[in-house]
């Protein structure tokens, strides 16, 4: 290699690398709610729906738990998480009372169509329009990190939903997805995983394709202990489950348990190695819902308005703390996948049909 070419060369990786050495992220944790709405997220318990008998079947216990007067009491009580620490810490984006709006760029409003949104960076209405498991043949940033060595083999994913290891193309991406009633397979099990795979077996599931959220979230615990991943994506469902029921109670409930989950693995990461102050969290789901009229709120999709009305949260040691956002703002959904890799200090620039990261997302 003549020298001129061994400088270009070295300059051309220089130029992929620069910002990875101003970030302190090393690891991401990408987590989504599916189908949870930006008006529960900045409102709380919706006034509307919380002592309806027709969604509740005790009005007396839910308002007990989730209601305040005050909108701001009352988001804090369903999601503590989220307004205690995130909205101190990091950045929450999407309440449109404020002018802050974050929006699905597929036409769908459903699952399928925003997970690859969320995760590829892009919309391909031609390939992606239904929630069929189809494999996936656009390339989610999970498996673009999987060709960078440094993150070769450190991705996992844990997913509720059972169309997740075609969304993500586990086939073709050979990165691990554990999904829906899959047991974990990993030699040897922990004690632990041994006990959640009996579970899984023994619990009945409400629903036919989505698992109960304990088990993905105690299985990923369970595997970031053991192989301490680089980048993880955890995928909840319950909360879109439990609206399609009419279960508002069930919906809440859950929502608040999530938000719990979510601290316990930030409470885990500020006290390992790998992980403390150099790990970024970005929060989000796939879709809204409608409103509370007529029962909107429980469904989603084109004929469901509002229903692309969506939100994000992000924190870290690169992300500036800008708390609940209140200004004017659009961001889209797809431009999640690429925030991830600029959270991760990578250049985005390649990727030509990736939109680009988030405005805010990091102080560098
Ligand atoms: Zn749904």
């Amino acid at each position: 290699m003549t020298s001129r070419r061994f400088y270009l060369m070295v300059s051309l990786f220089t130029i992929l690398w620069i910002n990875s050495l101003a970030q302190k992220t090393e690891n991401l944790f990408l987590i989504t709610l599916d189908g949870l709405r930006w008006e529960e997220l900045f409102g709380g318990a919706d006034p509307q729906l919380i002592t309806n008998p027709e969604y509740v079947k005790d009005t007396a216990d839910l308002v007990s738990k989730f209601w305040d007067e005050d909108p701001l009491q009352r988001r804090q009580r369903l999601m503590p998480f989220f307004w205690n620490e995130v909205a101190e810490k990091g950045q929450i984006h999407g309440n449109r009372i404020l002018g802050s709006k974050v929006d699905c760029s597929n036409i769908f409003w459903f699952s399928y169509p925003g997970y690859a949104e969320i995760l590829c960076g892009k919309t391909n209405a031609q390939a992606i329009h239904s929630n069929a498991m189809v494999w996936n043949p656009d390339t989610t940033f999970l498996e673009r990190l999987q060709s960078e060595p440094d993150y070769k083999d450190r991705i996992a994913a844990f997913c509720s939903w059972d169309v997740f290891p075609y969304i993500i193309n586990e086939k073709r991406s050979n990165i691990p997805v554990n999904a829906a009633f899959e047991k974990v397979q990993d030699n040897p099990l922990s004690p632990r995983e041994a006990f959640l795979n009996e579970l899984l077996e023994e619990i009945p599931s409400p629903w036919p394709t989505v698992r109960l959220d304990a088990f993905t979230q105690h299985y990923a615990l369970e595997y970031i202990e053991k192989h301490q991943p680089k980048v993880v994506y955890l995928a909840y469902g319950e909360t879109d489950d439990f609206a399609h029921d009419g279960r508002y109670d069930h919906y809440l409930n859950s929502a608040h348990q999530t938000d719990e989950w979510i601290s316990r693995i930030w409470n885990y990461i500020q006290q390992h190695q790998q992980y403390k102050d150099k790990t970024s969290l970005l929060i989000t789901t796939d879709h809204g819902r409608g409103s509370f009229v007529d029962g909107a709120w429980m469904s989603h999709g084109k004929t469901y308005t509002g229903s692309n009305a969506i939100w994000y949260a992000v924190m870290g040691p690169d992300t500036e703390a800008l708390g609940e956002v209140d200004s004017e703002e659009q961001s889209w959904q797809r431009q999640v996948a690429a925030s991830c890799l600029r959270l991760l200090g990578l250049d985005t620039g390649s990727f030509a049909d990736m939109a680009p990261p988030f405005k805010n997302l990091t102080n560098k």
